[in-house]
């Protein structure tokens, strides 16, 4: 399967990022959302993959606030409650797309 790369990131308003993808495909994700999905060890158990913040628990206020991109394969996100530790693989954030066609 090919891995789908972003070919351009943009900030759509404070609550939504958009992603470009190289295949043509654009992703709008709700930056709560990812918040949520973060893999990191604070955010996700490593050895029961249970996801430690729950949906709905983080105030609505929490948003990027600087976006780097980690090597060839995925970026991190720095959010406005400090949290940082967290790496968003490229194929991660694909699967996290909540467009229609891919939500299906
Ligand atoms: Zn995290
Ligand atoms: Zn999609």
């Amino acid at each position: 399967m090919v891995k789908p790369t972003p070919t351009s990131l943009k900030k759509i308003d404070n609550r939504t990022l958009g992603i470009l993808w190289d295949d043509g495909h654009e992703s709008l994700f709700d930056t709560t959302y990812l918040r949520e999905n973060c893999t990191c060890a604070n955010c996700l158990d490593e050895w029961t993959g249970e996801r430690k913040i729950m949906p709905g628990q983080l105030p609505k206020t929490v948003t990027p606030i600087a976006i780097d991109s980690v090597g060839q394969y995925g970026l991190t996100i720095r959010w406005s409650d400090g949290h940082s530790t967290g790496i968003y693989t490229y194929e991660h954030l694909r699967k996290l797309c909540q467009c229609p066609s891919c939500r299906r």
